[in-house]
């Protein structure tokens, strides 16, 4: 068998972007993952603008050229949202992978040998596959790397259904990418655990709508978010006549900064690229493929490349010093989500909405260096009311002011 230069596994948007962009770099790639017709279950949301700037061609089933945040006052955000058509998603990296020579293998890695030369990995159906470099693509619980979880883990939980409803309040172009309003809730229960509703109406008549906790821990049960979303939808009129789909949503979010591992480098949700304040991670890995292949190609074909070599060379161009320190900072934001109750939560994404277009943006974006960051969230601090100063100011002795501290200083020193 011969043995390849990487190997990448999963079949998930991450798995292949990766892969697509080693082999087209010339790197001899396989990735390995289920059997049969690739499918991605989640239905994913992104900001049309962040995909095109990743190269990555339009391939939306809708779009909506408005977002739409109700967080104390509504704010309308003039940036296109879109819902990515997953099938032709799969489909135009698949063709890449199949145009650059990227060999296909069907099977589940359960673990991995190191050799002098490669790594093998194994599979559940038998056998070993070797590679120079070795690339998890699993997901959320990644099947090679070892999980590096908070022992107090916060996750994102949601439930999403497609909806045929007789009159909805929904305007046609408009995304509602939060909705905080919690009125619709008995007495006691406002002011508790918050969490919103994400929705858009789709062209074919039917509605999206999810009741998501952003962060929480622990994670928020499915079934307090169900009675949330049938509470909210009474609420604001909605009459449903039928559930067509249902979509559970479970998001491990913050956690530990992947640390680097001698043979296998983690890329999309298991390599650590979820966002820890949005939950979101499917821009990244197409925006970051072309970088990993890049260092890879160079780093095994530099004279005397090892597989430790070549998996510090790909961790390195995932993770330099001030992604790590901005994942430092999202992860002190994240921290702050999951103390806020309804009240704060509110307070606080009205000003966050409040700030510039280009803040705001950034802050949700792979696209800001620390140092731009901290002045995002420096300027929120300014701007935000007495109530969000004063928690966010008592967040820098809980979990993550660490983080902060460390982060603000280091950029500071760099700076001065
Ligand atoms: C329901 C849901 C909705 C989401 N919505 C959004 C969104 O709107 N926008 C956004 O940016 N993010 C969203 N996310 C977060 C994140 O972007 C997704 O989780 C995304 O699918 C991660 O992509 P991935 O390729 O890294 O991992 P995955 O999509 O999880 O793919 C992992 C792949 O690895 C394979 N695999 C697993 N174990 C093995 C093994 N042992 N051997 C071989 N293969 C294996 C799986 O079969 C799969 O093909 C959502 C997450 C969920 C769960």
């Amino acid at each position: 068998m011969t043995m390849l230069d990487a190997l990448v596994v999963g079949k998930g948007p991450a798995a292949l972007a990766c892969a697509a962009a080693l082999a087209e770099r010339g790197v001899s790639t396989g990735v390995l993952g289920p059997a049969g017709e690739v499918h991605w279950p989640a239905k994913y949301g992104v900001w049309a603008d962040e995909l095109q700037d990743a190269g990555v061609p339009p391939l939306f089933d809708q779009t909506w050229p408005r977002a739409v945040v109700h967080a104390g006052r509504p704010h309308r955000l003039e940036r296109t949202y879109a819902r990515v058509d997953n099938a032709r998603m799969a489909a135009w990296l698949a063709g890449r992978c199949g145009r650059a020579g990227v060999r296909t293998m069907d099977g589940a890695a359960t673990g991995f040998s190191a050799r002098t030369a490669a790594t093998a990995v194994r599979l559940h159906e038998g056998g070993t596959v070797e590679a120079r470099l070795v690339v998890d693509a699993t997901g959320h619980k990644p099947a090679l790397l070892p999980r590096q979880e908070r022992p107090a883990q916060a996750y994102q939980t949601a439930l999403g259904w497609t909806i045929e409803a007789d009159v909805h309040p929904f305007a046609p172009g408009e995304a509602v990418l939060m909705d905080w309003r919690d009125g619709h809730l008995p007495a006691g229960e406002r002011g508790g655990f918050p969490t919103f509703l994400y929705a858009f109406p789709l062209a074919d008549g039917r509605i999206f709508v999810e009741e998501t906790a952003l962060a929480a821990r622990p994670a928020l049960p499915l079934a307090l978010l169900e009675t949330r979303l049938w509470r909210r939808l009474d609420g604001m009129g909605v009459r449903v006549r039928r559930v067509v789909d249902r979509e559970e949503v479970w998001i491990p979010m913050g956690g530990e900064l992947p640390r680097r591992h001698a043979r296998v480098v983690g890329f999309g949700a298991a390599g650590g690229f979820v966002h820890p304040a949005t939950g979101y991670s499917l821009a990244r890995s197409l925006a970051a493929a072309p970088a990993l292949a890049e260092a890879v190609a160079a780093a095994l074909d530099t004279p005397g490349a090892t597989p430790e070599s070549a998996t510090a060379a790909a961790w390195d161009a995932m993770w330099p010093a001030d992604r790590r320190r901005r994942f430092a900072l999202f992860r002190f934001g994240m921290e702050q989500l999951v103390r806020m109750d309804g009240d704060a939560a509110r307070d606080f994404f009205d000003s966050f909405f409040s700030l510039p277009d280009a803040d705001w943006r950034g802050y949700l974006s792979d696209r800001l260096t620390a140092r731009e960051v901290s002045g995002v969230m420096a300027r929120l601090f300014t701007h935000a009311s007495g109530g969000t100063r004063r928690r966010l100011a008592l967040g820098t002795l809980g979990p993550g002011g660490r983080d902060l501290a460390a982060s603000l200083l280091h950029t500071a020193v760099r700076a001065g």
